[in-house]
C-alpha cells in the first residue's frame, strides 16, 4: 500500500472511532420509522428508505438509484430498494448489503422499553431493528459518511445496497434488484452481508442450509364445546401433527455436517394462526407453520414427502383432513471456502478485532444465498450479539464502529 493510502486509512479509522453520537442519532431515526412488512402488520419500508436517501444526498453522493418493486399491500404501492456508490480508484467494488425491513416486536410486555424508541445503557442500544439489520446499515453508512466528509477516494469503489423484504422472502427486495439490474454485480467484486455474526466477530459464514416454510391447514368440524362429539376438533388434531413433526423429522433426517451450527437439520413449528373467538367453541380449522432448515446434502423434496406422509396419517386417525403448502423456499448455498476474498476479510477482522475468524456454515438464510446462486462470492460477517427477533433486541456501539473499521480496511487495502 502507498504511504498516502496508509495515511487515508488512518484518517478514516480515527473518524470512525468517534461515531457514538452519530450512531445514536441514526439508529434512533431508523428505529422510529417502523419498517414492518405487510406480513407483520406494517406498511413497508418507504419512510426508512426516504430517510436514507436524504442522508446520502446530504453527503453529496450522486450515484444513487432506486429499484422499487410494486406491492399493492402497502399504502404507497412500493417496496423500495436503494443503491448508492462512491467511486474508488478501481471499478472493483466492495458491496455491502443491508435490509430495511424489521420483524414485529412480538409480545410488548416482554420489552423493558418501547421497541420503537432507542434506549441506551452503557455501550448497548436497545430497540427493534438496532441489530437486525441496522447495525450493518449504520456501520456501512458510517464508512460512506467518513469517505465523503474526509474527501478520501478509496482504492475500491464502495457500493451500499439497502433492500426491502428480507424477512419475508426477498421477492420485493434483492430478488427484484437482481432481476432489474444484474449488470451491476461482477464476480470480481467483494460481497459482504453483515446480517449474521458472532459476539466476538469470530465467524465468517460461507454456507447456508436450505430454508422451507410450510403451512399446515387442518380442517375438522366446528361445534359447541359442551358437545364435542358432534364435531372434529381441528386444534387437537393440529397439535398431534405439531408433536409428530417435531419428534419424527429429526429421527428421519439425522445427518450431521460439522460446517454448521447446529450440525443437523432443524424442523421448528413456529407460527400458529388465531382460531375461534369463544372459549365455548370447538375449532373447526387449525393453521400452523413449520420452519425447516435443511442440510445441503438432503434434498428438500425428501423432507416435504415425509411431512406430507406424517400429516396425512395423523389426520386420518383424528377424522380430519389436512393440506400442506410450501410458503417459501430458499435453496442451500455455499461459496468456495478457499476463495481469496475470505483471506482479505480475515485479515481485516484480525486488524480490528485481534482474532482470525473461522469459516463455517449456518442455518441461514441471508440474502447471501441469492448472490451465491448467481456465482457471486458472498461472505456473511459482522460482530453481533445475536439478539435479533428477540424482545430487548440490542447492539453494541463499539461493535458498530469496529465493523465499519473492518469495511474500511477492505476498501482501502483489498486486492484480488
Ligand atoms: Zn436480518
Amino acid at each position: 500500500m502507498l504511504p498516502s493510502a496508509n495515511h487515508d486509512l488512518a484518517r478514516l479509522l480515527s473518524v470512525l472511532h468517534q461515531s457514538e453520537e452519530r450512531i445514536l442519532a441514526w439508529q434512533s431515526a431508523l428505529t422510529a420509522s417502523r419498517a414492518l412488512p405487510p406480513e407483520h402488520g406494517g406498511d413497508g419500508e418507504l419512510a426508512k428508505a426516504q430517510w436514507l436517501e436524504t442522508l446520502l444526498q446530504s453527503l453529496a453522493i450522486t450515484d444513487l438509484k432506486r429499484f422499487d418493486a410494486k406491492d399493492a399491500r402497502v399504502s404507497s404501492g412500493l417496496r423500495p430498494n436503494l443503491i448508492c456508490r462512491i467511486p474508488g480508484q478501481s471499478p472493483q467494488t466492495l458491496w455491502i448489503f443491508s435490509h430495511l425491513d424489521v420483524v414485529g416486536p412480538g409480545d410488548l410486555s416482554a420489552w423493558s422499553h418501547d421497541p420503537w424508541s432507542v434506549h441506551r445503557q452503557g455501550d448497548l442500544i436497545f430497540g427493534r431493528g438496532v441489530e437486525d439489520n441496522q447495525q450493518g446499515m449504520v456501520s456501512s453508512l458510517l464508512l460512506a459518511h467518513a469517505l465523503m466528509t474526509q474527501k478520501i477516494t478509496p482504492r475500491l469503489t464502495l457500493g451500499l445496497v439497502f433492500m426491502a423484504d428480507e424477512e419475508c422472502g426477498n421477492r420485493f427486495g434483492l430478488s427484484h434488484i437482481l432481476a432489474s439490474a444484474p449488470q451491476l454485480f461482477s464476480e470480481h467484486d467483494y460481497y459482504l452481508v453483515p446480517d449474521f455474526g458472532r459476539p466476538k466477530a469470530e465467524l465468517i459464514e460461507v454456507a447456508e442450509k436450505a430454508t422451507c416454510w410450510l403451512k399446515i391447514t387442518t380442517q375438522g368440524e366446528q361445534c359447541h364445546a359442551s358437545t364435542p362429539q358432534k364435531g372434529h376438533n381441528a386444534f387437537v388434531a393440529g397439535s398431534a401433527i405439531v408433536l409428530a413433526l417435531s419428534q419424527e423429522l429429526p429421527k428421519r433426517f439425522p445427518e450431521s455436517n460439522p460446517l454448521f451450527s447446529p450440525p443437523y437439520s432443524t424442523f421448528v413449528p413456529s407460527r400458529h394462526e388465531a382460531n375461534v373467538q369463544g372459549i365455548n367453541i370447538v375449532p373447526g380449522r387449525n393453521i400452523f407453520y413449520l420452519d425447516c432448515r435443511i442440510l445441503p446434502e438432503i434434498p428438500p423434496q425428501r423432507v416435504l414427502e415425509a411431512v406430507e406422509e406424517l400429516v396425512q396419517t395423523i389426520s386420518q386417525n383424528y377424522g380430519v383432513t389436512s393440506r400442506v403448502t410450501l410458503e417459501h423456499e430458499q435453496r442451500a448455498s455455499a461459496m468456495d471456502a478457499t476463495h481469496p476474498h475470505l483471506k482479505v476479510l480475515q485479515e481485516a477482522v484480525k486488524a480490528v478485532y485481534g482474532l482470525t475468524p473461522r469459516i463455517g456454515g449456518v442455518g441461514g438464510g441471508t440474502v447471501a444465498a441469492l448472490l451465491r446462486q448467481r456465482g457471486l462470492p458472498a461472505m456473511v460477517w459482522a460482530c453481533l450479539l445475536d439478539t435479533c427477533h428477540s424482545p430487548d433486541e440490542h447492539a453494541s456501539l463499539t461493535a458498530i464502529q469496529n465493523d465499519s473499521c473492518v469495511f474500511a480496511q477492505i476498501l482501502m487495502q483489498g486486492h484480488d
